[in-house]
């Protein structure tokens, strides 16, 4: 039997058919992260998600929208010990975000700090226009000495490409990215043993519709045509690298 595949980025909470995609997640054995943008959206992917074999619900407040959520990081504070997984947070320093560019460090310097004096924890972050300062504050708050951090559709520059992998980070990779010339270049510079695949559904599309965790064989596809393996290769590794980051 075929290997099962890795969506480790996806707002599952965020499609119209929520219950359904979970179900498709589970019969198809996508291991699938379900991130949230916010705290509030938490107890609802847990209750539904946190007996599924394949499925893990995490819990976040992206960035986008800490300038008009920051105060849900109490909230936040309230589930952390609910779960080992801890996403979408990050820093988002696009025109559209960067007002608030000063809250949302704030704001992701708690999360770093809980998750460092947890330990055991698992961190997908989004770093738009970013890459540096994110960097330069897991290092600082010494996170990764006992968490894992997943830097997920990472665009920064390959200085700090190579920067997040002296730190041990590792990369959710989608297919938008690989549409990307500059950012197919900077795949090719990660280590294998750091690859992870996502989606970030519903915020990518396959022809005219939302991806969905199912079509991660696409970007399965895509990243082995772009490294020149075979497809069951990249599928496998990806899975070890799942396992060997969550043991
Ligand atoms: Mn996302």
């Amino acid at each position: 039997m075929a290997d099962s595949l890795v969506d480790y980025h996806c707002h599952l909470d965020l499609y119209p058919d929520f219950e359904n995609i979970i179900e498709e997640c589970e019969k198809n054995q996508i291991h699938t992260l379900a991130v949230t943008t916010t705290p509030k959206a938490f107890p609802r992917n847990y209750e539904l998600i946190s007996k599924k074999k394949y499925i893990r619900a995490a819990l976040g407040l992206h960035p986008q929208l800490v300038a008009s959520r920051a105060n849900e990081i109490e909230i936040w504070k309230e589930y952390f010990d609910e779960t080992r997984f801890i996403g979408e947070i990050g820093l988002d320093a696009g025109t559209q975000y960067y007002k608030s560019f000063e809250l949302q460090k704030a704001v992701f310097k708690t999360i770093l700090d809980s998750c460092a004096n947890s330990g055991r924890k698992i961190l997908s972050i989004h770093s738009v226009r970013s890459a540096p300062i994110v960097l330069e504050m897991l290092e600082r708050s010494s996170v990764l000495r006992k968490n894992k951090v997943v830097l997920h559709w990472f665009s920064g520059e390959a200085s700090n490409l190579q920067k997040a992998v002296g730190l041990g980070c590792y990369f959710s990779i989608n297919s938008e990215m690989m549409k990307n010339p500059r950012s197919q270049e900077l795949i090719k510079k990660i280590p294998l043993e750091r690859m992870l695949t996502e989606t970030d559904g519903p915020f990518t599309s396959i022809g005219q519709l939302p991806m969905r965790p199912v079509n991660v064989s696409n970007t399965i596809e895509m990243l082995a045509t772009a490294l020149d393996r075979e497809s069951d290769f990249i599928t496998e590794r990806v899975l070890l690298n799942l396992k060997e980051m969550e043991s």
